[in-house]
Order: C-alpha cells, then structure tokens, then sequence
C-alpha cells in the first residue's frame, strides 16, 4: 500500500472503534504487510518525520492491530513489532506533555498529556500474550496507537487546550497554531 491509503480527519471512520481480532491468519499478516507499506511510503516523502508507528483504522480497516517502529532514531532500520488487541493494563508514572503528530491529522501537531509508564498486553504475530512496560516515548506511543483502536486521536484529549496546537514549518521546527483562527472551527475537532 502507499502513503495515499493512510485515511486522515474528517474520516470519519477514525473515530470507530475497532473490533478483536479472533484468530491470526493470512489476512491479518496481509493486513500487516499493508500496514508497513503505507507508513514507509509515507515516511519516505517526508525529511523531518520517522514513520513511529500505525493502527489498522489508519488504512481504513477496523481490526485491533498496530505496528511500532524497532527504532525511532534510525530511519533506515525499517523494522516494525506487531501488536493485536493491545490494551493499557496499567498506567504508571507521571503524567507528562509532550508533542506528536498523526499520519491521520494532516499538517497539525499537539502537545499532548499522557502517563509516562504503562504496562500493555497485546498478542504477537503468532498469537502469544505478550506483555511489554514501556517508560517514555515508547509509552507515549503506545498510547497513542492503542487510542486508535478505540476511535480516539490526540486532537480528542486537547481540543480544549488553546495553547497546546502546533505545526511544523519548512526547516523542521514546531511553532505554535492561533487556537482561534485555525482550530477552534476546523474539521480536525469533532
Ligand atoms: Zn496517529
């Protein structure tokens, strides 16, 4: 797939909640495959952003199934760990803000409160249960992804927060959206 078939707001089936997956054949390792293709084609056309992660919903299909990204600074490791009905199980830490943007949010950033540590449960590709605790930006992500599945995006938890908005201009750099001109009545809130 390519960075085309990345659904962005106002789909509306972004804010759908997904569905377990049952069992783990052939069409969920395609659905995968698709997944990876999606986000490096989009990575591949952008100079500052690294391609951290995805949800199913993101390529328009309603299944718990995200992907993360093996390594975050390393754009040319182009690795990804499967996770299927991933759910937070325990929220630790602090609750810290911090930025990220969306492949499904197009051209606005936010700064963004979540827990600094939690504890998830998901099944790998073969089906175990895994659980994994991940601390920092790792965490932040999970968050993110898991969000997905149940129809959320971060847009949803700041939407009142007038100063938490951003975008990135040309040379890479976060600068921050008038609230009022370019949020407040935009299609990204719902
Ligand atoms: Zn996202």
């Amino acid at each position: 797939m390519h960075k085309e078939d990345i659904i962005t707001l106002p789909n509306a089936s972004l804010r759908k909640k997904s569905k377990r997956v049952k069992f783990i054949d052939d069409d969920v390792q395609k659905l995968v495959a698709n997944m990876v293709s999606a986000t490096l084609d989009w990575e591949a056309n952008r100079s500052h952003e690294i391609g951290v992660a995805l949800a199913a919903v993101q390529i328009d299909d309603l299944r718990r199934v995200i992907i993360i990204k093996n390594n975050f600074e390393d754009k040319t490791d182009q690795t990804y760990q499967v996770y299927i009905n991933p759910k937070v199980i325990k929220y630790m830490g602090e609750i810290e803000e911090d930025f990220e943007g969306c492949l499904s949010v197009m051209n606005v950033y936010g700064k963004v409160p979540r827990h600094n540590k939690v504890k998830v449960e998901a099944q790998d590709i073969e089906g175990n249960t895994i659980r994994v605790t991940a601390e920092g930006f790792l965490a932040r992500v999970f968050q993110h992804e898991i969000d997905h599945t149940n129809g959320k995006l971060f847009v949803d938890i700041i939407k009142d927060k007038e100063n938490n908005f951003y975008q990135l201009t040309k040379d890479g750099q976060l600068e921050e959206l008038s609230y009022e001109k370019a949020i407040k009545q935009s299609h990204i809130l719902r």
